[in-house]
């Protein structure tokens, strides 16, 4: 009897085609499918869904199956389906982050916006990111073993798929203790995250992001997850409609009607 067919694997990130978090990923992912790579070739973290519209896009195939592309994320899910794959793939694999991705930040995040971009497109979709040690002399990342749970968690979607439009956020800890938590999103405080200096010449700067952000304390979050060493897993949904709200909405929706409109 033939062996089945070996799924076929669509890898990116948000920290270019050869980033270890991305190498680690593909090298579990290839004993279990086919796997192509289409990253950017230089870093996008924080470009968000972002799509580029006022440039050409360049891809080049470094290696068999590894094209690096000079765009976003989100442009290398878009290229890999309609240009590069010749068919959808079976899966979409972002990350390995270097970094977290937890709470408010992913909608800046490019590896995550990746995977909605999967989900936008109907393809089961996971965005994974490493929590970085950045305490002086802190422990480097363990991409490979992050990998061989992120393929489990991977295998796992393939043969239960979520609902439609909705998709995996998944971060590992710096200390992992073995656990793997369901969490929702945490959230964070925004108020010091543009840092203002100056440079040789007296004149001011700015930069945003630069501090490390302060979590709220919340239970069930992702945040408290990896902070007490589990694997935190969100399901998400592209869908941000908040359906209490929508029928509050409908008395002023038409009372701004236009006269004409009304029945
Ligand atoms: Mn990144």
């Amino acid at each position: 009897m033939a062996a089945p067919p070996r799924p076929l694997f669509l890898l990116t990130n948000d920290d270019g085609y050869f980033a270890p978090g991305l190498q680690a990923l593909a090298a579990a992912a290839r004993r279990h499918a086919k796997v192509v790579i289409v990253a950017p070739d230089r870093e996008q973290s924080a470009s968000g869904h972002s799509l580029t519209m006022n440039a050409p896009l360049r891809v080049n195939e470094v290696a068999p199956g590894v094209h690096a592309l000079s765009g976003t994320p989100t442009d290398c899910v878009a290229m890999a389906i309609q240009q590069l794959l010749g068919r959808k793939p079976d899966l979409i694999l972002s990350g390995i982050n270097a970094g977290s991705n937890l709470g408010n930040d992913v909608t800046y995040s490019g590896t995550v916006a990746a995977a909605m971009e999967g989900t936008l497109n109907r393809i089961p979709a996971i965005a994974f990111s490493q929590r970085l040690d950045r305490r002086p002399g802190g422990k480097s990342p363990d991409y490979a073993a992050a990998a061989k749970l992120a393929l489990q968690i991977a295998l796992k979607l393939l043969k239960e798929p979520l609902p439609s439009g909705t998709f995996l956020n998944v971060n590992f800890p710096v200390e992992p203790t073995g656990e793997v938590a369901a969490a929702r999103l945490g959230s964070r405080h925004y108020d010091e995250s543009v840092t203002r200096r100056h440079d040789p010449l007296g004149k001011p700067y700015f930069w945003i992001g630069g501090a490390a952000p302060v979590w709220r304390e919340e239970s069930g979050t992702d945040y408290e997850a990896i902070r007490r060493g589990a694997v935190a897993i969100t399901p998400l949904h592209l869908d941000l409609t908040h359906y209490e709200q929508l029928p509050r909405l409908a008395p002023l929706a038409k009372a701004l009607s236009a006269k004409k409109a009304r029945r």
